[in-house]
């Protein structure tokens, strides 16, 4: 008999690392979120660029650029489909870098 578990293991063992990365960052944010009245507090690094981090729903390094950036609730740079892009999300600085996500494979999929 197939357990709900069991599903999860076959879902999980078919992705690659970039996909297993991408779904568990999206699953901190969502419990995040559901700690935080809706908006999620998100870990971030500096950079020269300024606050930035890896969104998992869009795919790309959201960069938040103001000088001397404490952090805090800002709107979101993603894009329409993402669950952030209406309420945004808390930036929390975190001393260093973020640890690096896995490389994506390409061409495996259109999006
Ligand atoms: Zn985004």
């Amino acid at each position: 008999m197939t357990t709900p578990i069991d599903e999860l293991r076959t879902m999980l063992a078919g992705m690659d690392e970039y996909e297993r990365y991408r779904l568990m960052r999206r699953m901190e944010i969502e419990q995040s979120a559901s700690e935080n009245d809706g908006t999620p507090i998100i870990e971030c690094e500096r950079t020269p660029s300024g606050l930035a981090f890896d969104c998992p729903y869009c795919e790309v390094r959201h960069f938040h650029s103001l000088q001397d950036d404490p952090g805090g609730h800002r709107a979101a740079h993603c894009k329409p489909d993402s669950p952030l892009h209406n309420g945004g999300y808390i930036l929390l600085p975190i001393e260093g870098k973020l640890p690096p996500a896995p490389v994506k494979r390409r061409g495996r999929r259109a999006r």
